[in-house]
């Protein structure tokens, strides 16, 4: 981090987010206006026309995002796949192909393998662990090495530092998937990415209320293509999910502490728990990116998987039981959610490379009491 950047959690509050010029409204307004006088044909105030070509609400948002990753360019989009979507058809065309995680976001993988495909653009899975592998994955025509770090849900760790250094030799950019890490925890872009994907939806809108994605770019001129695209293509945020998103920015750093703080407790609890085979966690010491984290990401962050014992049913079981840990999809958000991977986020993934274990529980610790979290897994699990 350069020594002139205000810390993190003053960018959060501060970056893009100056008081109103108009009025000192001390926090920005939701900018509903579709359209902005102009003064003469042409005269443009502060650069804005139209709102999909941007919107003032919108732009805080992607200058906070911008200075949260530590890029040039932050853009803010209707989803985390509206923002991969405009991504991947910015920088491939038919003939390019794709090198992704063997176990990417399921939503990722179907974009790439089932939709972009229609338009001749080529990927292969690679296990991004072995660097081997991964070069003999890329092709002449690589654009793109997709890599998220963790994984959903088995929690996997990938060396972006080495990973950036692959990509870059083969003429290709490598994109992170930050969703899980949030950039409190991590900042791809200083390890040598290209471009940050975010599903703003989980850790950075941070209370369920508000589907959304962002992409940070290091490259200015990267980014004025991807902003043309954005314009081109459509898929921006509204003024006001952009808004919901900036407030969840500015406690993002105190709600990331609480979250690992609960997470570090319940691992304890499932590490010592009779009925569990193995808890994926890059905290624990004896799990295989363990080191890797350790270097590149400033905590473990508030998502467990866990494997059962005694096999899928319980695993289903487990997941019915819990009370305060909502059985429901999605992460990231203040309260606790508990699922079956296997039969809910990932379901589509059966039969192929990216199927995971039916006997696999994932947690998203939320910031409630972690006394009252314990006491509902104890009973939940008490088979
Ligand atoms: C949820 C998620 C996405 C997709 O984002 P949406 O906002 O649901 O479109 C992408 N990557 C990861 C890791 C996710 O968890």
């Amino acid at each position: 981090m350069k020594d002139s950047l205000p810390g993190f959690n003053t960018r959060a509050i501060h970056a893009g987010q100056e008081p109103d010029a108009a009025t000192g409204a001390v926090i920005v307004p939701v900018h509903l206006t579709t359209t902005y006088k102009q003064d003469g044909v042409g005269g443009l105030r502060g650069g804005y026309e139209y709102s999909r070509s941007a919107n003032p609400t919108r732009t805080a948002l992607q200058e906070a995002l911008a200075a949260l990753e530590q890029g040039t360019t932050g853009m803010a989009f209707a989803s985390g796949l509206a923002a991969e979507d405009t991504l991947l058809r910015t920088v491939c065309e038919p003939g390019s192909h794709i090198v992704l995680g063997g176990d990417a976001y399921g939503g990722t993988f179907r974009l790439i393998s089932r939709v972009l495909s229609r338009w001749g653009i080529e990927h292969t899975p690679a296990d991004l662990n072995d660097a081997d592998a991964l070069r003999a994955a890329v092709r002449p025509t690589t654009r793109v090495i997709w890599c998220e770090t963790p994984t959903n849900p088995l929690l996997n760790i990938a060396d972006i530092a080495l990973t950036a250094e692959v990509a870059h030799d083969a003429g290709a950019l490598l994109v992170v998937d930050n969703t899980f890490a949030s950039p409190y925890l991590q900042q791809p872009l200083t390890l040598g990415a290209d471009v940050v994907v975010h599903s703003t939806t989980k850790y950075l809108g941070g209370h369920s209320d508000v589907v959304g994605g962002a992409l940070v770019v290091a490259d200015a001129e990267l980014g004025e293509r991807l902003a043309y695209h954005q314009n081109a293509m459509g898929a921006v945020a509204g003024p006001f999910d952009a808004w919901l998103v900036l407030r969840g920015l500015k406690t993002l750093g105190v709600r990331m502490d609480r979250h690992q703080d609960n997470a570090a407790r319940i691992v304890d609890f499932l590490e010592g728990h009779p009925a569990v085979a193995r808890v994926l966690y890059p905290g624990l010491p004896d799990h295989p990116g363990h080191g890797i984290a350790a270097r590149q990401m400033s905590g473990f962050g508030g998502m467990i998987s866990f494997r059962l014992a005694a096999g899928e049913e319980a695993a289903l079981k487990v997941c019915e039981r819990a009370q305060l840990f909502t059985l429901a999809e999605s992460l990231g958000g203040v309260e606790s959610l508990i699922e079956h991977p296997g039969r809910m986020t990932h379901a589509s993934a059966a039969g192929s490379p990216l199927e995971v274990p039916g006997d696999l529980v994932r947690l998203s610790v939320g910031i409630e009491d972690v006394e009252d979290l314990l006491a509902d897994l104890d009973q939940a699990m008490t088979l």
